[in-house]
């Protein structure tokens, strides 16, 4: 178990190209990360066509400094993400201008993937699932780059670098796997599943700018002025929940890393490199106040646009009098709703 990670203290995004930098060198520079590998995908969080201010995806610079060092290191880099709605190219076109990866694909000179297709493959040693339908590009990739966003989570409290590589399923793959998985540590093993099944050579989180309160696509903007790094995406996680100062028993993910021995439990476990984490450590407010099985609630700015009952996988919202209502029975708490509604419109309580 690689138990080391990284903090590079990062102000402003002007400063990325250098805190990425001392990233990577911290693990021997991309050269050596890449061990001979070429083909190279690197994996923002691009959850939603959301512009960088919104703090819901991964930052363009930050993006752009990864794909370049590897560039820079002989490597073929491409760029690719898939949101909870339909994959296909006008949504990807969509989705890499309004987050800004079409100015970071330039910048650094990789190709943005537009290749939407998919193949089902078995996953034998998953504990949760035996077989998952994943992104094409991902499985011809060499090596993955995990590049997460510091965020919370409505379901799984938070989302960093381990959970990104659920954008790895194609579109609506994803609220079918919340349906076939409805309970949380359930999930939580299925997304590990996936994760260890992709095994990503390395990760980078973007935490210049992070999201608390009604994370991942609804929150606010949260100044943590880090970018963190390293081999292990599950150690980034626990090394992320004590930085937003979260309750390590509510990160499900976080637990079950643990109990495959694939990361410690215990932050003080971590081998902390750069930066004293001390300096970054800030209380971040919940994705969810009070408990956390509320089930969703319509406010009054719903527009009626329809987005969260295309998205909900139980088919438990409907839309009445131009507004949605939510038939909590068969509700099954995955927040799918939360996370897509575009004007903030659903509260967790
Ligand atoms: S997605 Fe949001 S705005 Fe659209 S119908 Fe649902 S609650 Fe209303
Ligand atoms: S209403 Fe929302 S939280 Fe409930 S099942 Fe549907 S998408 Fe998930």
């Amino acid at each position: 178990m690689d138990n080391r990670v990284f903090l590079a203290q990062c102000d402003t995004y002007e400063q990325a190209e250098s805190a990425v930098g001392r990233v990577l060198a911290a693990f021997g520079g991309a050269e050596t990360i890449l061990a001979g590998r070429k083909r190279v995908l690197v994996k923002p969080n691009l959850i939603m066509p959301k512009k960088p201010d919104a703090a819901a995806t991964t930052h363009p610079a930050v993006v752009a400094a990864v794909c370049a060092a590897f560039v820079k290191a002989g490597a073929d880099v491409s760029i690719i993400d898939s949101t909870g709605g339909p994959h296909n190219k006008a949504v990807l076109k969509m989705l890499y201008s309004r987050c800004g990866m079409e100015d970071a694909a330039k910048r650094s000179g990789v190709v943005l993937c537009y290749d939407t297709g998919s193949r089902t493959v078995e996953t034998p040693d998953g504990r949760v699932i035996k077989k998952v339908t994943l992104l094409a590009p991902v499985l011809d990739a060499e090596m993955v780059v995990s590049v997460g966003k510091v965020k919370t989570h409505g379901m799984m409290s938070m989302t960093g670098c381990m959970k990104n590589l659920f954008g790895c399923i194609p579109g609506l793959g994803k609220p079918n796997l919340h349906r076939k998985y409805p309970d949380r540590k359930e999930f939580a093993g299925m997304l590990v599943d996936v994760c260890e099944y992709i095994k990503p050579g390395f990760a980078v989180l973007d935490g210049v700018w992070g999201m608390e309160g009604a994370g991942p696509t609804g929150g606010d903007p949260k100044h943590l002025r880090v970018i963190a790094g390293g081999f292990n995406p599950y150690a980034l996680d626990l090394a992320q929940c004590h930085l937003m100062g979260l309750r390590r028993d509510s990160v499900y993910t976080i637990a079950e890393a643990a109990s495959r021995g694939l990361a410690p439990d215990d932050p003080e476990k971590l081998m902390w490199l750069g930066d004293n984490p001390e300096r970054f450590r800030t209380q971040f407010l919940p994705a969810i106040k009070h408990k956390n099985d509320a089930v969703p609630e319509i406010l009054n700015n719903c527009v009626g646009c329809g987005d969260c009952k295309r998205i909900c996988p139980q088919k438990c919202i409907a839309i009445e009098d131009k507004k949605a209502v939510v038939d909590g029975k068969n509700c099954i708490r995955c927040y799918c709703c939360h996370e897509f509604c575009p004007a903030k419109a659903i509260s967790l309580g």
